[in-house]
């Protein structure tokens, strides 16, 4: 990349660094946004540091929200007698596409792994507990992926919460085996918590 200019040559390496970006694509994006009105270029640059200075996670499911309670939790509308285990914020919007869900969520932030060292200390494994143990919940949905990683979460967790007489269900197994819930599409989504089964 010798021939670019050096403030041309740090984009490309920074976009870059972006998931699913190789370095065709860096440079057609840094070569688009160079190109852009000043005022389009200040906009980004101001959301990626707005997007990243305001976001928080909820202080009840522990998705990303820009304020203290996420919309679903501080939605009384929803049943809140329904928790809904996710590995990743991403995961709730793959849930909520369906419309089918109208409970709360609990998001880990992860899955267990001893192959990574990634125990259950390593996820809000903990929290999920006290949650449980301080609200009147009667079902807890293991909705983590279908991946070795979040079959041994669902299972660990399982063994934890169904001894405080709560009952817990595992997505029906509909899901590919190895997928990740977000790119599961709707439709088997949707059959996939119809047919949940307790574990
Ligand atoms: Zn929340």
């Amino acid at each position: 990349m010798g021939y670019y200019p050096k403030a041309l040559e740090r984009l490309v390496l920074e976009l870059g660094k972006l998931p699913g970006i190789g370095e065709k694509t860096a440079q057609r994006l840094a070569f688009h946004i160079i190109n852009l009105p000043e005022e389009e270029i200040i906009g980004l640059s101001e959301a990626l540091i707005t997007a990243k200075t305001k976001i928080v996670l909820c202080k009840k499911c522990f998705s990303i929200t820009d304020k203290e309670l996420c919309d679903i939790c501080g939605n009384p509308n929803r049943d809140q007698k329904t928790i809904c285990v996710v590995q990743n914020s991403r995961d709730i919007f793959a849930v909520e596409k369906t419309r089918e869900y109208k409970g709360l969520y609990h998001v880990l932030h992860g899955a267990i792994s001893p192959l990574e060292g990634i125990g259950p200390q390593d996820i809000k494994a903990r929290e999920l507990l006290l949650r449980i143990g301080e609200n009147d919940i009667e079902e807890v949905i293991m909705a983590t992926n279908a991946t070795v990683e979040g079959e041994a979460t669902a299972m660990y967790l399982g063994n934890l919460i169904t001894p405080l007489g709560v009952k817990v269900t595992r997505l029906a197994k509909g899901i590919p085996i190895g997928a990740d819930l977000e790119y599961t599409d709707e439709i088997t989504l949707i059959k996939a918590f119809e047919g949940r089964n307790i574990i």
